[in-house]
């Protein structure tokens, strides 16, 4: 029998620990076919497909893994503009997947934070089949118990659903994540610890420590919500998340 988890660290992927291929081979190609045949500007054909994904998102009777699907979407937009895409969203992540790159030495920090009471998790909003062939390609999948995608669960990253049965079986649960709404507000309201990764602080927060950061930080208006740490680089976590543990379980490694 395994040892019961204490703790769950989930982990957002793109912009916190890793760079996909997304941007440099998956969108120009996507955008350059659009373009040549509709007319419109490349920039303006990604704000739809973006607007699309976020209709779709902010749709309850909307699948929650069509909204993420960048070949449905990519479909749709081009049959919307009466032509006819060929390029495949999938086929372009897996031929292109040797340019995705790991940020911060995530993968020390992973094995850094390897403990028998902790469990690292993958909480990704990216689908299944854009991410896991970069994951792998990474070497990343075996430092993690498990890969939570919006096709795991039938949910998204904002749902309590997504993160299934981890949050009940464990203690202490914290999310480390890049994005306000996703990574911080949204876990917030499940209970869950938040670690806000924020690459460009100003020199006055960022000679702070990451939880004086996160009661000092400007937020916006619309962010009510403060997370519990803000870090620059994963680097700064593991001793975060020992913090976290001192105060939530009493104990850490
Ligand atoms: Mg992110």
């Amino acid at each position: 029998m395994t040892q019961a988890k204490q703790t769950v660290i989930f982990f957002d992927l793109d912009g916190t620990l890793m760079v996909n291929p997304f941007d440099r081979a998956v969108w120009p190609v996507v955008l350059g076919e659009i373009a040549a045949k509709s007319g419109l500007d490349e920039g303006e054909i990604f704000k739809l497909l973006v607007a699309e994904s976020a209709a779709r998102q902010r749709d309850e009777s909307s699948s929650p893994v069509l909204s993420m699907d960048w070949d449905d979407i990519t479909q749709t937009i081009a049959a919307r503009l009466g032509i006819s895409l060929e390029a495949h969203v999938e086929s372009l992540v897996r031929e292109n997947v040797a340019i995705s790159s790991i940020l911060d030495n995530g993968a020390d920090v992973l094995r850094e934070l390897n403990a028998r009471h902790r469990a690292l998790v993958v909480a990704t909003k990216g689908l299944a089949k854009y991410q896991i062939p970069v994951l792998a390609a990474l070497g990343l999948m075996p430092l993690f118990a498990a890969a939570l995608t919006p096709d795991t669960h039938h949910a998204l990253k904002k749902h309590r659903a997504f993160f299934g049965d981890w949050p009940d079986r464990t203690r202490l649960q914290i999310m480390v994540g890049d994005m306000y709404d996703d990574d911080v507000q949204y876990p917030a309201g499940h209970g869950f610890k938040t670690v806000w990764k924020r690459p460009n602080l100003d020199s006055r927060l960022a000679a702070k420590d990451p939880f004086a950061r996160a009661l000092l930080y400007p937020y916006a208006d619309n962010q009510a919500v403060q997370a519990d740490a803000i870090i620059q680089s994963l680097q700064e976590l593991p001793a975060v998340v020992r913090r976290l543990e001192q105060a939530v379980l009493g104990f850490s490694d």
